[in-house]
């Protein structure tokens, strides 16, 4: 189910005034849903409003949320029981600079298609779907606890300039105004625009993201602190900047990343666990 207060603004299910006036909010409704019909985004066949993020229930329904059991570092998806350690052979390996990482769902199908419409084709109400994910999962995990700050994965300004937006901050504003915590995006800036690093070893890859990343301004912070992605592929780049801000003084990083890639989208059997 999305969150309502992840969507944001009054509810405007009921649009009429008793007097048969519309009020300005249900005006506003009328204008966006003449921009962007109240039908499904991804479909197109359903109806799915502004609340439901434009994607309607049974595209919703689709998406394959991560649940236990789960490494408990890294948050990778186990399939079948655990018995005995929670943790996987790649966190049991070696240190991340973050604490825990976790994800709302798995990177495959329709999530990963909107995340890339979000990205690359700048169609914003993917993120207000995205973000519901998101806050769906991480809210009640985050709720309850004190965090100084919510830091999503910076672009390097290059790539800022391409997309003319930060998806990361995108996905995270709407978390941090959930939990009342400031969103954090000149803590940590981009040092470097990474080539592609598939090639490269995790090692490699994680000291190649531990120097793409440096403090955009030196005050000490303290605390916990929040960390936001749209896809958590090795952990390596979240990586990056949780040592970043490790160093500046947070004593709990946590890593929130909407989709997790798997291994051809599969989950990892238990008993690599
Ligand atoms: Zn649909
Ligand atoms: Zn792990």
């Amino acid at each position: 189910m999305m969150l309502e207060r992840s969507i944001g603004g009054p509810d405007r299910k009921s649009p009429g005034r008793p007097d048969g006036e519309l009020g300005p909010g249900a005006w506003a409704e009328v204008i966006l849903g003449l921009v962007y019909p109240p039908v499904c985004v991804v479909c197109r066949l359903e109806r799915a409003g502004r609340h439901h993020g434009y994607v309607c229930d049974t595209c919703q329904n689709g998406v394959r949320r991560i649940t236990e059991p789960c490494c408990q570092r890294c948050g990778i998806p186990f399939s079948g029981t655990i018995i005995g350690s929670h943790t996987c052979a790649a966190c049991r390996r070696g240190s991340w600079a973050w604490d825990e990482a976790r994800a709302a769902v798995i990177a495959e199908g329709l999530a990963l298609e909107c995340i890339h419409r979000l990205k690359y084709q700048k169609e914003p109400w993917y993120g207000t779907f995205l973000s519901g994910l998101l806050m769906e999962s991480a809210l009640p995990r985050l709720l309850g606890h004190s965090w100084q700050g919510v830091v999503p994965v910076p672009l390097h300004r290059v790539k800022l300039r391409e997309r003319e937006f930060n998806q990361a901050e995108r996905l995270a504003a709407p978390l941090a105004r959930a939990l009342g915590v400031p969103l954090e995006t000149d803590r940590v800036r981009r040092r470097e625009a990474t080539s592609s690093q598939t090639s490269l070893s995790r090692e490699d890859r994680i000291r190649n993201m531990r120097a793409a990343f440096e403090p955009a301004r030196s005050p000490r912070i303290h605390g916990s602190w929040i960390i936001v992605d749209d896809v958590l592929t090795t952990g390596a780049t979240t990586d990056g900047v949780a040592a970043v801000l490790k160093d500046l003084g947070a004593e709990r990083v946590v890593v929130w990343a909407v989709a997790r890639a798997t291994l051809e989208g599969d989950l990892l059997p238990a008993r690599q666990a």
